[in-house]
Formats: C-alpha cells, sequence, structure tokens
C-alpha cells in the first residue's frame, strides 16, 4: 500500500513555519506522510527536533523532507568556497534529520533552486560534474544516517541542471548509491516528459517519492493530468514509495512568489476540505 503525503506549504505563505501543529492536522485528514521545510529542520534546536519527531511518531506520520538549495549553498558551483559551503549545510541538514530517526530529503539537493546556468556558460556539464563530486561525498553521510537524498527532476524554468527521468537517471547511476535516488513531479513531468508514464518507468527502480499536483498545480483531481496512465507506470515500475501531493493555490508571501502564484488559482479556498477530497482522490486512483 503505498503511503500518500502532504506537504506543509499548502497551507502557508512563508517557507519558515512551526511544523508541530501540522502533526495532527495532517493526520486527522487521513494522511499517512508529512512533508516540511528540511532548512527549517536543519536551523531547528535539537529539543525541538526531538519533540517534532516524537509527535509525529505517536501519531503514526511518517515526516519526510524538502529543500531547494540556495545560492550560498549551491553543491554544484564552481566556487570552491561556496560549494564547501553547501556541503557543509548538507551535512549539519543530513544530521538533523538522521538526528530525527533518517528518512527522505528531496528537492534541489544537487544544486540550487531557482536557477539557470550561469551567464557565459553554454554548456552544464562543468556544473553537473560538481554536483556529482558533491554528491559523492554527501552520500556517505547520508548513507551513515539513515538518509536518502532524492533528486528532483524539476522544469527547465526553475532549474538547468536535471529537467528530465532521463537525465535523473544517469545521474543517480553515476553516483551509484543506496543514499541517491529520484523524485518526480507531475507538474514538472507535464512540462518536460514526452510521456509522462514512460519517465516514471525509466526511472523504475530509482524512484522513491513521487510529487503530485495537477498542470496549475491543483491538488490531485481537479485538473487535467492523465491519473490512468500515471497509475499504470507506477504499477510497471513496482513503485512502493510514497505520493506525495504539494498543491500550492494561494497567492502572496515568499510561497507564492518563488512557485510564481500571481493570482489565486481557487477563490477563498477551503484548504482542509481540498486536502481531504484529494486525498481521497489518490487513494482511490494512485495507491
Ligand atoms: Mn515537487
Amino acid at each position: 500500500m503505498r503511503k500518500v503525503g502532504i506537504y506543509y506549504a499548502f497551507w502557508t505563505h512563508e517557507w519558515e513555519a512551526d511544523f508541530l501543529p501540522f502533526v495532527p492536522k495532517v493526520k486527522e485528514l487521513g494522511f499517512d506522510q508529512l512533508e516540511v521545510n528540511a532548512g527549517t529542520v536543519t536551523d531547528m534546536k535539537p529539543a525541538d527536533r526531538a519533540t517534532l519527531a516524537g509527535a509525529a511518531r505517536d501519531a503514526g506520520l511518517r515526516l519526510s523532507y524538502g529543500i531547494g538549495l540556495p545560492a550560498q549553498y549551491d553543491v554544484s558551483s564552481l566556487d570552491e568556497a561556496v560549494r564547501a559551503n553547501g556541503l557543509r549545510y548538507m551535512r549539519r541538514m543530513i544530521d538533523a534529520v538522521g538526528d530525527m530517526g533518517g528518512g527522505t530529503i528531496c528537492g534541489t539537493v544537487h544544486s540550487t533552486w531557482p536557477a539557470t546556468l550561469p551567464p557565459g556558460h553554454e554548456d552544464k556539464s562543468r556544473f553537473r560534474d560538481q554536483s556529482l563530486r558533491s554528491m559523492r561525498e554527501m552520500v556517505k553521510a547520508a548513507e551513515d544516517r539513515g538518509v536518502v537524498l532524492l533528486v528532483e527532476v524539476i522544469n527547465r524554468f526553475e532549474q538547468f541542471m536535471i529537467n528530465t527521468a532521463a537525465e535523473a537517471v544517469a545521474y543517480v547511476e553515476e553516483v551509484a548509491s543506496p543514499a541517491c535516488k529520484i523524485l518526480l513531479d507531475t507538474f514538472h513531468m507535464n512540462i518536460e516528459e514526452p510521456s509522462i508514464g514512460g519517465a516514471i518507468r525509466h526511472a523504475g527502480k530509482h524512484l522513491r517519492q513521487l510529487h503530485l499536483g495537477e498542470t496549475d498545480r491543483k491538488p490531485p483531481g481537479l485538473g487535467r493530468q492523465p491519473w490512468k496512465e500515471i497509475k499504470t507506470a507506477l504499477d510497471d515500475a513496482a513503485f512502493d514509495g510514497s505520493l506525495v501531493m504539494e498543491p500550492f493555490v494561494m497567492a502572496g508571501g515568499q510561497v507564492g512568489r518563488d512557485v510564481g502564484v500571481w493570482r489565486p488559482i481557487i477563490e477563498n479556498p477551503d484548504l482542509d476540505a481540498l486536502a481531504r477530497a484529494s486525498l481521497k482522490f489518490v487513494r482511490a486512483n494512485l495507491v
């Protein structure tokens, strides 16, 4: 049975948040997993991390973590000082998540977000090489701490390095560690993949988690994503990872700005009711 989760930022205008109240809320809505911001967790006091981990454990809720590394922590930078800074930050993050019992950290763990190929460069291979150097160091720490880094395949307008499942498969096969796997996201796949089902099947055994959202990032069930094709591909790939919905429907704040929501995607949304209805749709159609 595939676990189903949701990303906390569906409810917030800012990335910084107190995650503790989301544990009973998301549990009551019926989810199995809560995804939180790995950067916030990294900067929390150890006692607060223990409280959050304990609350999730008591509720029977799995925690997972997401990050788009800020530019000063770019582990794919050609500037060795920046890259070293990113490696130190990722080490702290891996230790923080390790202290909470381990788990997955997804997102732009391999570079920085948002990012375009830096001016003056025509070829991304040097950045990719730097990223691979960093990832080979990071997975050593991750393997020791029960952490798995999930490289998220992101569309071309947000990142340049890994835009397709094929690029991600090539990357993780070069890393060749159980602590470096793939996350695909239906929103990004809708832009980049000629076949969404084909991308999922190609990611195959490397696919550890799927982010769910309609083409405009509404909650699953309210749009035109090919959910039947996605379900068939997940079954073909014998996918037993988590399905984490990552909807964004509100304009405003840094979250609205960073995900490019400049109008209400849904007017006056009842967020809890939307989450509950979408969960029902996902359990009926994708689990
Ligand atoms: Mn995503």
